[in-house]
């Protein structure tokens, strides 16, 4: 831990997002193009952070893969089909980081515990590394209690639930906040 410490100091900071329910609207296994249909005030979003120096980061769960309902080139397809629509935009995205496994539904190897999976904070972890960011300073938007969960165990600043999909409070405390919009974060870049 002494080496992520040292990490965590670094001198970037991140907006992380989560992708399906805050980049898209939420499609169980979604991994076509012709599914995705931007959340409104993604771009603008985006364009504000990036002219702030934020690197802009996705973190994502792919339990389709696991479950063999796509492949792992499909979702890199998919991930460079997105970055062209932001670029388009004016907004370059720094990297997506995915999980494809499961620990119970997963397909032969893709079966299996992860550290990358969210709750888990390994994703924002490795991006903490690849690109020296100090995580106290970064920001991390997601719409489910893992993406929250992920975020207070890596030691994220600032922590956003996009509301939708979660009704009740969080387990764990009320180390994140509430936004209804993502225009609603702008402020707090
Ligand atoms: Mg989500």
């Amino acid at each position: 831990m002494p080496q992520f410490i040292q990490e965590s100091t670094g001198p970037n900071r991140a907006l992380f997002l989560d992708r399906d329910g805050v980049i898209n609207a939420e499609i169980n296994y979604l991994h076509q193009p012709e599914q995705v249909h931007f959340v409104s005030g993604i771009f603008a979003l985006c364009r504000s952070a990036q002219a702030a120096s934020y690197k802009l980061i996705v973190v994502t769960n792919q339990a389709g893969i696991a479950r063999g309902y796509y492949t792992e080139e499909d979702f890199h397809a998919l991930t460079r089909w997105m970055e062209a629509a932001f670029a388009r935009e004016g907004v370059q995205l720094d990297r997506t980081y995915f999980c494809p496994h499961h620990p119970e539904q997963g397909v032969g190897a893709y079966r299996r515990e992860c550290p990358d999976r969210k709750p888990n904070p390994g994703m924002l972890l490795h991006a903490a590394r690849d690109f020296s960011l100090d995580l106290t300073r970064s920001i991390f938007i997601g719409d489910r209690c893992t993406d929250m969960a992920a975020g207070q165990a890596a030691g994220v600043g600032t922590l956003l639930l996009l509301e939708g999909v979660e009704r009740g409070d969080c387990a764990g405390g009320r180390n994140y906040r509430r936004i209804p919009t993502l225009d609603a974060a702008l402020p707090l870049l």
